[in-house]
C-alpha cells in the first residue's frame, strides 16, 4: 500500500492526509487547510491583500449571483404555490 497523500495546512502546519481538510483550486494552484477555521482564516487575510475596488466588484459580482439564485427559487416556490 503507498502511503496516502499528505497535505500540510498552510494555516497552522498541521498535517492531514488528502480527502480530509479543506483543498482550494486556483487555476493551475492548490492550497489546503486542515479546516474550515483555517481556510477561512486565510481567505479573510487573502481579501485584505486584494485591492479595494476590485474586491467591492467581486463582492457585489457574487451578492448578484446570490441574489438571482434566491429570486429564482421563490419564484420556482410562488409558481408552485399560485
Ligand atoms: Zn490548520
Amino acid at each position: 500500500m503507498s502511503p496516502a497523500n499528505r497535505y500540510t495546512c498552510l494555516v497552522c502546519g498541521r498535517k492531514f492526509p488528502e480527502g480530509q481538510g479543506v483543498t482550494l483550486e486556483v487555476g493551475s494552484r492548490k492550497y489546503a487547510f486542515h479546516s474550515k477555521t483555517c481556510a477561512l482564516k486565510f481567505l479573510k487575510k487573502a481579501l485584505e491583500n486584494i485591492e479595494i475596488n476590485a474586491l467591492i466588484n467581486t463582492f457585489d459580482k457574487t451578492a448578484k449571483e446570490f441574489e438571482e439564485v434566491l429570486k429564482s427559487k421563490s419564484e420556482l416556490k410562488s409558481k408552485k404555490i399560485g
